[in-house]
């Protein structure tokens, strides 16, 4: 399922696709494509030149990684809900719910579940999720939308600290993974200056010989 997280460019009004587009966000909420960013910068400020206006795009997209990130990921996991649960409408204290289960006041847990390691773990357990489900219509108490979310959200914030600790091992396994690459380069690399170093006494003595 491919899913695009749009905002509308300031500048020529198309929808940029945050997920895959070249795009600047500048301000709090506003958003260009990288080409009509440095069109309009380029007509407003004439006596800013090309390196300050990527300096500008670059420290605008630093400051505001982490809130797109965020964006982004609220969208996936929100469309995919909308979608698997058939949802046709959305009551406000859906969002809010979440929104305490991204920041960890909601009623039970005790720690903060990401919207990203939310769905990711959804799909891990879709099918799980789904043979519960099949249970509960097989004994006659079939949960309808909402409920059944709501049913299999309890399910899935049960599983977030067992999931969070086999994540944490995953990362732990890929660094030790990379620290092996890493090690290797290196190797390389002393030998490089080892050698560089000869090169450049061989030189030091010939000029102190002359
Ligand atoms: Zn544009």
């Amino acid at each position: 399922m491919e899913i695009k997280t749009t905002r509308k460019c300031k500048v020529c009004k198309n929808l940029i696709v945050l997920e895959t587009d070249k795009f600047v966000p500048h301000n709090k909420d506003d958003y260009y494509h990288q080409d009509c960013f440095i069109e309009m910068m380029n007509d407003k400020n004439k006596q800013l030149s090309q390196d300050e206006i990527l300096e500008i795009i670059k420290k605008d997209r630093e400051k505001s990684h982490d809130r797109i990130k965020m964006l982004i990921d609220k969208n996936h996991l929100f469309v995919f809900i909308v979608k698997k649960y058939e949802l046709t409408f959305k009551p406000k204290y859906l969002f809010l719910r979440f929104e305490q289960i991204f920041n960890g006041s909601y009623k039970n847990i005790t720690e903060s579940v990401s919207p990203s390691d939310l769905l990711d773990m959804w799909l891990r357990k879709e099918n799980e999720l789904d043979r519960i489900n099949q249970w509960k219509i097989g004994k006659g108490e079939p949960l309808d939308g909402l409920n059944r979310l709501w049913y299999d959200v309890a399910i899935l914030l049960s599983k977030a600290s067992s999931y969070k600790k086999w994540k944490m091992s995953q990362v732990i396994n890929d660094r030790t993974k990379e620290n092996i690459i890493e090690e290797n380069k290196s190797k390389i690399d002393y030998m490089k200056i080892y050698n560089g170093n000869k090169e450049r006494t061989n030189i030091e003595n010939i000029l102190e010989e002359i």
